[in-house]
């Protein structure tokens, strides 16, 4: 016979398995709560997965984040407008070289004046000119 918590973790198992993008543990606790799995038991579940580096984990809007296939996370902040976009980081090879070890996953977050906010810049607002 398997015990309730074996069978919790192949319930849950099999659930990260049919998710493709990034989720968070709400999402997952949504999924099979309706199993009697807590919201405890899948954050012990997460953590033990990341332990293993079977999961990555992310920080995305004061959240924390897992993919099970995606391995790296990005952002690109404007400064002005505080408008947020994921953005795909494929090539790291200039990172590598600072690195004597191997990369499981990443998240970089990127800060600067997104095309809206440099369009804006450009438009004259300013007071007309003194003449000397
Ligand atoms: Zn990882
Ligand atoms: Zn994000
Ligand atoms: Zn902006």
């Amino acid at each position: 016979m398997k015990s309730r918590k074996t069978k919790q973790k192949e319930l849950l198992e099999k659930e990260l398995i049919s998710i493709k993008d990034f989720f968070n543990a709400e999402e997952l606790y949504k999924k099979v709560k309706e199993k009697g799995i807590g919201i405890a038991t899948i954050y012990r579940f997460l953590n033990m997965k990341v332990k293993n580096r079977e999961l990555h984990k992310y920080f995305c809007e004061g959240r924390t984040i897992y993919s099970m296939s995606l391995n790296n996370h990005c952002h690109y902040t404007c400064q002005l407008c505080g408008r947020k976009e994921h953005i795909i980081i494929r090539d790291i090879t200039p990172i590598k070289k600072n690195i004597n070890g191997t990369i499981c996953h990443f998240q970089i977050d990127v800060t600067g004046i997104c095309g809206v906010c440099l369009k804006k810049k450009k438009t004259p607002e300013k007071a007309p000119e003194k003449t000397p």
